[in-house]
């Protein structure tokens, strides 16, 4: 349920709604928008609206929220949500370039590509340092060591850290070193995952599953803001399809579709999507025309040495050439890239 307040209602009237409705077991998630103030009600939907809540003093009207996401729905939160990662921003206007290579190899590697984003103007640097392989027998990732790299690599260029969390045990540890979580596309579903992100203080990236629906998607964002953590990116990086001239199907539609549907930014990742360095130009244009929030790329200053994820990653001696054209098309499309 959704209680939208009388416009200029106050904090003492807000409260008072909020106490009604804990008193029936329910958790009221509070939304400021520019004029009015929205309460999400979660709880037992009997027992909320057993409640006079548009007798409280300052309600407007309560309504139900029909779709099964409720505070990540545009109903519950009209305007764009802004992610703040450090002094950079993500949604409403502010457009994400997060490149760097699929895993943390070493030293030199992760700091050639960190040089390499941040010349090009890169907002964030992207690496994995505990990876989900599909073979056991792969690298895994350099765990911790890895972690510490890409923090040593954010002290020398300023870059944000994006990095993938795959187990609540290394939550703490992610969160001294990173700055924004990520959540994989095989985890997408992991509830307890999305569950204990939730609770940490740091933003989320959410890839979609391999064969998640949009609406799943979405619930699988509801589970971490339920939590508290409302700083959610959502991250389209292709579907399993009949079609296999690509790694993946890149669902360009979900990008409009989910910008309808939710007030969080959407951006797209076209190297796992494709698998293909020759496509991630063309889609990330188009994904940038489609209206998303930014982009994640693979970059890897030696691609045919890379540990994982090498043939679709853009050589770093690319990278400069390729940010240049999708910071140009993101302007036009009146995006800030900072
Ligand atoms: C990655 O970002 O390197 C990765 C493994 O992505 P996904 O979860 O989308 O496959
Ligand atoms: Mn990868």
């Amino acid at each position: 349920m959704m209680i939208v307040m009388k416009e200029g209602a106050s904090e003492a009237e807000i409260a008072h709604v909020l106490a009604r409705l804990e008193e029936v077991g329910a958790i009221g998630h509070v939304s400021k928008g520019e004029r009015v103030t929205v309460i999400g009600a979660i709880g037992d939907r009997e027992e909320i609206t057993s409640l006079p809540l548009e007798a409280c003093p300052g309600v407007d009207r309560v309504v139900a929220i029909l779709k099964p996401y409720k505070l990540v729905s545009r109903e519950f939160h009209p305007s764009d949500t802004v992610v703040h990662v450090r002094d950079t921003q993500v949604g409403g206007g502010h457009f994400a370039l997060i490149a760097g290579p699929c895993s943390v190899e070493n030293e030199e590697q992760l700091m050639a590509a960190a040089r390499a984003v941040k010349a090009a103007g890169g907002t964030m640097l992207r690496g994995g340092a505990f990876k989900p392989r599909s073979s056991p027998y792969s690298f895994q990732g350099l765990g911790v060591e890895g972690l510490k790299l890409l923090a040593a690599a954010r002290e020398e260029t300023g870059l944000p850290i994006v990095t993938e969390l795959m187990d609540p045990r290394d939550l703490d540890v992610l969160i001294e070193y990173s700055d924004v979580i990520q959540i994989g596309a095989r985890n997408m579903q992991n509830f307890q995952l999305l569950s204990e992100v939730g609770k940490a203080a740091k933003p989320a990236l959410l890839k979609r599953g391999l064969s998640a629906t949009i609406e799943e998607w979405l619930m699988a964002a509801e589970y971490i803001v339920k939590e508290g953590n409302r700083e959610v990116i959502l991250c389209e990086r292709g579907i399993r399809t009949f079609e296999t001239a690509t790694r993946n199907t890149l669902d360009l539609s979900a990008v409009p579709v989910v910008k309808q549907a939710s007030h969080l930014p959407v951006i797209v990742d076209p190297s796992h999507a494709t698998g293909r360095p020759d496509l991630v130009l063309p889609l990330s244009l188009a994904a940038v025309a489609a209206g998303a929030d930014g982009v994640i790329v693979e970059t890897h200053p030696n691609p045919e040495h890379a540990l994982s994820d090498g043939p679709q990653s853009l050589p770093t001696a690319a990278f400069g050439d390729y940010a240049r054209r999708v910071r140009e098309l993101a302007e036009w499309m009146g995006k800030r890239l900072a």
